[in-house]
């Protein structure tokens, strides 16, 4: 499980929260990939990980469970996925239904918000591409746009209506960073830095977080993964390297209509980095 060539992919979606496969599919699509190491990492909710370990165990793919938790640090969302933990803990699944409560009701104000940008409908517009009732996201709310002709793509939708800023978009409260690195260490795993690159920090804002996200007991940063161009892996490979944090690699794969880069397909971490699988080895599901 050592070598840093291995071919992992320790962040994607399933139909538990926003992706449109079942767990079921996105083992069978890892599998058929090529992955070597899986861990399917639904937003908020550890509902589809036995499903996930089953799928895993029957084709001979070693599994690891995961999370990706949302989070408010500073005024803006960032997220922390979870590896490696007990998915019977119940502080953790404790604090991910807490995490979850808020999303029906805000839901319902996008809903308004669109309304009055002359959307009409999309609270059950969206709720028709939910999955999982405690589940709605912004990506069901881009799929229903998409999908009625609104926006030709989801990032247009992202771009147009959902991003912070824009009409769709409701500020939310998501869970403190102290929290869910709490419930993700509490529950046996490492917690790590989703696509550092996707947050509009400044270097200062950016370095305090990471810092803070370290001195809470916060042990990995995603480096290679499909949120991030390839010329931001070297910036993210010397974050690791600066702050002494454990490298993952993941392609946030949701939809094989939607997503760009698809499970197994990244290229591998770049050399000198300590792969989040060498600290998580005991507790890698073999089949
Ligand atoms: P939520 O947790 O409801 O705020 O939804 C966040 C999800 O929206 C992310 O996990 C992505 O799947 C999706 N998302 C966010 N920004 C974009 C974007 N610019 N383009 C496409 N999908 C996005
Ligand atoms: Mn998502
Ligand atoms: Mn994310
Ligand atoms: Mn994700």
């Amino acid at each position: 499980m050592d070598p840093i060539e291995l071919n992992a992919d320790l962040h994607c979606h399933s139909d538990v929260s926003d992706g449109t496969l079942s767990p079921e599919g996105v083992a069978a699509r890892a599998h058929a990939n090529g992955v070597q190491l899986w861990s399917l990492t639904d937003h908020d909710e550890v509902g589809g990980q036995q499903r996930a370990l089953r799928a895993a165990r029957e084709l001979g793919l070693p599994y690891l469970s995961g999370v990706e938790v949302s989070v408010t640090f500073a005024g803006k969302t960032v997220h922390i996925v979870g590896l490696g933990f007990d998915i019977e803990d119940a502080a953790l699944r404790e604090g991910l239904a807490a995490t979850r409560g808020g999303r029906g009701q805000r839901a319902h104000e996008m809903a308004q918000a669109l309304a009055e940008a002359g959307i009409e409908n999309a609270y059950e517009g969206a709720l028709r591409y939910v999955g999982n009732p405690e589940l709605i996201s912004r990506t069901h709310f881009a799929r229903f746009l998409v999908d009625s002709g609104v926006c030709a793509n989801t990032p247009e939708v992202f771009r147009h209506y959902l991003a912070d800023g824009k009409p769709g978009f409701v500020p939310h409260r998501w869970a403190a960073l102290a929290d869910a690195v709490g419930w993700i260490r509490g529950a046996g795993g490492m917690a790590v830095i989703a696509h550092p690159g996707r947050y509009n920090f400044s270097p200062n804002e950016e370095h305090a977080f990471v810092g803070e996200f370290k001195a809470l007991g916060g042990e990995g940063v995603e480096v290679v993964t499909g949120s991030h161009r390839p010329d931001e892996y070297p910036k993210y490979a010397a974050m690791a390297l600066e702050f002494g944090l454990y490298a993952s690699r993941g392609s946030d794969f949701h939809s094989p209509d939607e997503s760009h880069t698809d499970l197994g397909t990244l290229p591998l971490l770049p050399g000198k980095l300590i792969p989040v699988w060498e600290l998580l080895a005991e507790r890698v599901h073999m089949p």
